[in-house]
């Protein structure tokens, strides 16, 4: 992409209004543009974040075997007053009348919606156990939207719904959704620790909150000092046994305030770490909570019917992308990490038109988009100063920045953005070194 054919509105000021770094640098960084309190419209480079934040949420929910759909933003009254949540949800939901006065709603969560697909076609035991997911834009008209993205109105939520005979198939699939939110997390670069939250009055172990931590959070933490420690899970098959797996990470101490209790807590004081974190997902088993009241059942091998086990786990899609600028920028803006960049690299002709600089660019520009790459040519006739400002404001992993000095003296300078190295290379080292990065 040409930054001259792009849409990168970046605002050189710090806006009033974000109280928070990820909300100040995603307005800065022109990545989204507030419409009214809570309500986005993500502008090109914020949407490119989000789509990929959205892609590496859906390839981890499908190789858990978990069916994707697509359901819609509008609800009708009725489902929710069948589980008797039309009253209950309060003021959080958006409610609407159509032409025919029919009371509909905007979708704050969906389990009312996929209890009615569920009851409408599973007859036996044997369709299940099944996992249906979508990603898809809810509604919650919060008391306080702030933080930008990271609590706002209309936002972008993965939800799955799982289906099972009994809490035992339950757990396989609860187990199935924590090792997937555990490798999703992990694939952004992030370390989400799952914390045990309330589950009401089912009681029992299964739910947990997946949380990041970030000095801005809202939710205050307690954790085992241990957890800094923790291993990765990228060699985790789906296929295993995923229940030894499940333990190691919940055996060690993780609680919000909400659930931690001193009095009960085993880990001794020396050990235990305070601080702030982001929920970035939640998952939870709820039994037969909506299916007994809806009428969702399936047929028994002996032929008697079974309510239906069901689960639900969201992921904060949208409010990831603030998430993740809180736990990686800078003073200069923000840095991410490369699976979520909305470029790979960018090239910065210093002085654009130049006949020197202009034949380099192109042709770094074209040989690492060739290669398979996503580049960001800035060929503008903003200052040098202003580009370099901007590149490093938009935090894309690696800079090839290009000036007639340097050509002159036969190098272009490669930049490391988050450790903020810069090497001079030759045009031809420089493109060889990021083809090897890139892989
Ligand atoms: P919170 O306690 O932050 O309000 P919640 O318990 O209401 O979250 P869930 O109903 O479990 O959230 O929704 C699943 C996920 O959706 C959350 O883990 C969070 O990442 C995200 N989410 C919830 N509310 C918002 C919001 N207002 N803005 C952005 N993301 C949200
Ligand atoms: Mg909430």
């Amino acid at each position: 992409m040409r930054l001259s054919q792009y849409f990168l509105p970046v605002l050189r000021e710090n806006p009033k209004e974000a109280q928070i770094a990820s909300h100040r640098l995603m307005l800065r960084a022109g990545m989204v543009q507030q419409s009214s309190a809570g309500i986005y419209s993500w502008l090109p480079l914020g949407l490119k974040v989000l789509e990929k934040i959205e892609q590496i949420v859906r390839e981890e929910q499908n190789r858990s075997g978990a069916l994707e759909i697509k359901m819609p933003t509008i609800q009708p009254a009725e489902l929710w007053q069948e589980s008797g949540r039309y009253d209950d949800y309060g003021r959080e939901m958006l409610r609407i009348t159509d032409r025919h006065d029919r009371d509909m709603l905007y979708g704050p969560t969906n389990e009312e919606q996929v209890t009615d697909i569920c009851r409408s076609h599973l007859r036996s035991y044997k369709s299940l156990p099944l996992n249906l997911y979508h990603i898809q834009w809810k509604f919650r008209d919060e008391v306080r939207p702030r933080f930008g993205v990271m609590r706002g109105r209309e936002f972008l939520m993965k939800d799955a719904y799982s289906f099972d005979v009994s809490k035992e198939a339950a757990r396989i699939a609860y187990n199935k959704m924590f090792v997937a939110y555990l490798k999703t997390f992990e694939r952004m670069g992030l370390t989400a620790i799952p914390m045990e939250a309330d589950t009401g009055p089912i009681g029992g172990d299964m739910s947990h909150e997946f949380i990041i931590l970030a000095d801005t959070g809202e939710s205050g933490v307690f954790f085992d000092k241990e957890w800094e420690n923790t291993t990765l899970v990228t060699d985790i098959s789906y296929q295993d046994d995923l229940e030894p797996i499940v333990e190691r990470f919940t055996s060690l101490y993780a609680k919000t305030d909400e659930m931690h209790d001193p009095a009960t807590c085993s880990v001794a004081d020396a050990d235990l770490l305070t601080r702030r974190g982001v929920e970035v997902g939640h998952i939870f088993y709820f039994g037969t909570k909506y299916s007994a009241k809806m009428g969702a059942a399936v047929s028994g091998p002996d032929g008697k019917d079974i309510d239906v086990h069901m689960g639900s786990y969201g992921i904060g899609v949208s409010r990831l992308v603030g998430a993740l600028i809180e736990a990686s920028h800078d003073e200069r803006g923000i840095i991410w990490p490369a699976s979520v960049s909305p470029f790979d690299a960018a090239i910065v002709n210093l002085k654009a038109g130049h006949a020197k600089t202009d034949p380099v660019c192109e042709m770094l520009y074209e040989k690492l988009t060739q290669a398979g790459n996503d580049i960001l040519l800035d060929d503008s006739s903003e200052s040098p100063g202003a580009k370099l400002a901007s590149m490093d404001l938009i935090g894309l992993p690696w800079q090839i920045i290009v000036g007639p000095r340097g050509i002159d003296a036969g190098h272009v300078e490669l930049k490391n953005r988050r450790t903020g190295e810069t090497v001079e290379l030759s045009p031809e080292s420089a493109l060889n070194h990021l083809l090897e990065q890139f892989g």
